[in-house]
C-alpha cells in the first residue's frame, strides 16, 4: 500500500449518483487498491464498467463484499434489509459496512441485526446530491466542501469510526459525528420536508387545468422552477426517505401546518407587518446557508 491509500479493497453495493460519484471520488483520491460494484441490473453493471469507475463488478452482495475493508451500501433505504441479508455470508471480520442513505434510524434497524460478529457497522449520509438518477448522473466532485454524517450506534469500534471520517475527509467532505436520532429529526426539516412540500407543489400544479399548466411552464421562473428541480428527484429513493423517518416528518410536517395557517391568517386579515416581519427573519437565514458555503 502506497500512503495515499487507505483501503485495499472497497465494495459500493448500488452504482447510482451517489455509489458511481462515490467510487469516481476513490479513484480520483487513489484511496482503494481495488474498487469492487454490485448493482441489481445487468445494465448498470455494464455501464459502470464501461465508465471505468470501478475494478471489478458484480450482482451478487455476497461476492462483491468477499474480502472488502469497507463496504458502502449506496441503495434506496427500503433495500437494505435485502441487501444486509445477502451480502452476510461474504464479509470477512474486521470489515466496516457504511451506507450513505438519508435516513439513519432504519440503517442500525435494518442492517445491524444481520451483520455477523466482528464486523462494524458506521452508518454515514453525505448531505449532498442532485435531482438526477443512475451510474451515468455521477461525478467525483459531488462531496467537495459538503458536510457528511456519520451516526454510529454508542459503543462502535473507534478505528472503525475513525477510518470512515478518514474516507469521506479525502473524498473532500466535512465530517460530522452525531446520534442516528438526531440526525433524522434535523434532516427532516432541512432536507426532508423541503422535498415533500416540492412534491405537493408541483403535484397541485399538475392537477389544474391544461392551459393553467402551460402558463405555470411559461412563468416558472418566478420561483415554481425550483420546485419542479427538487420534485424531479427520485421517485423510490424518497418514497423510501418519508417511509423510514416517519414521527420525526410528521412532528415537522404538524409544525409547518400550523405555520402555515398562521400566514393564510395574516393574509385574510390583512397583516402585512406579519407577513414583513417573518420575511425579513427568512432572509437572514438564506445569508446564514451562503456565509457556511452550502449554498
Ligand atoms: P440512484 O441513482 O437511483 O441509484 C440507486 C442504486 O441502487 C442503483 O444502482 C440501483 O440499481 C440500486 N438499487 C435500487 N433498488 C435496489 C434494490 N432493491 N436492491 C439492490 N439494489 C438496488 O440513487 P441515489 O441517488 O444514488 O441514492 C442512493 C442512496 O443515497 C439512497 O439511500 C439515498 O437516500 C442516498 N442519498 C441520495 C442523495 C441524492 O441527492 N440523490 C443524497 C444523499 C444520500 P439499478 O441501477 O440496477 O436499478
Amino acid at each position: 500500500m502506497n500512503d495515499t491509500v487507505l483501503f485495499d479493497r472497497v465494495a459500493l453495493i448500488g452504482l447510482g449518483l451517489i455509489g458511481s460519484s462515490l467510487a469516481r471520488a476513490i479513484r480520483r483520491g487513489g484511496l482503494a487498491g481495488h474498487i469492487a460494484g454490485c448493482a441489481r441490473s445487468a445494465a448498470t453493471r455494464d455501464t459502470a464498467m464501461a465508465l471505468g469507475f470501478i475494478d471489478s463488478v458484480t450482482g451478487d452482495p455476497a461476492e462483491a463484499v468477499r474480502d472488502a475493508d469497507v463496504v458502502v451500501i449506496c441503495a434506496p433505504v427500503g433495500a437494505y434489509a435485502d441487501i444486509a441479508a445477502a451480502m452476510a455470508p461474504g464479509l470477512k471480520r474486521g470489515a466496516i459496512v457504511t451506507d450513505v442513505g438519508s435516513v439513519k434510524l432504519a440503517v442500525i434497524r435494518d442492517v445491524g441485526p444481520t451483520l455477523p460478529d466482528g464486523v462494524h457497522l458506521v452508518p454515514g449520509h453525505p448531505v449532498a446530491g442532485t435531482e438526477h438518477s443512475g451510474p451515468e448522473a455521477g461525478f467525483a466532485e459531488l462531496f467537495d466542501g459538503r458536510y457528511c454524517i456519520l451516526t454510529p450506534p454508542p459503543g462502535t469500534d473507534e478505528r472503525a469510526v475513525q477510518a470512515i471520517v478518514d474516507l469521506w475527509t479525502r473524498v473532500g467532505s466535512n465530517v460530522e459525528v452525531m446520534d442516528a436520532h438526531h440526525h433524522d429529526r434535523v434532516l427532516a426539516i432541512t432536507s426532508h420536508l423541503p422535498h415533500l412540500i416540492a412534491y405537493t407543489i408541483v403535484g397541485t400544479a399538475s392537477d389544474l387545468e391544461d392551459h393553467l399548466r402551460r402558463e405555470v411552464m411559461r412563468y416558472s421562473a418566478g420561483g415554481f422552477r425550483d420546485f419542479t428541480r427538487i420534485a424531479a428527484s427520485d421517485p423510490v429513493m424518497w418514497r423510501d426517505v418519508f417511509l423510514n423517518n416517519r414521527e420525526a416528518v410528521l412532528e415537522v410536517l404538524g409544525r409547518f401546518t400550523e405555520d402555515l395557517t398562521a400566514l393564510q391568517r395574516a393574509i385574510r386579515w390583512g397583516e402585512g407587518d406579519k407577513l414583513e416581519e417573518l420575511f425579513t427573519r427568512t432572509r437572514e437565514i438564506r445569508r446564514g446557508v451562503l456565509a457556511v458555503k452550502q449554498a
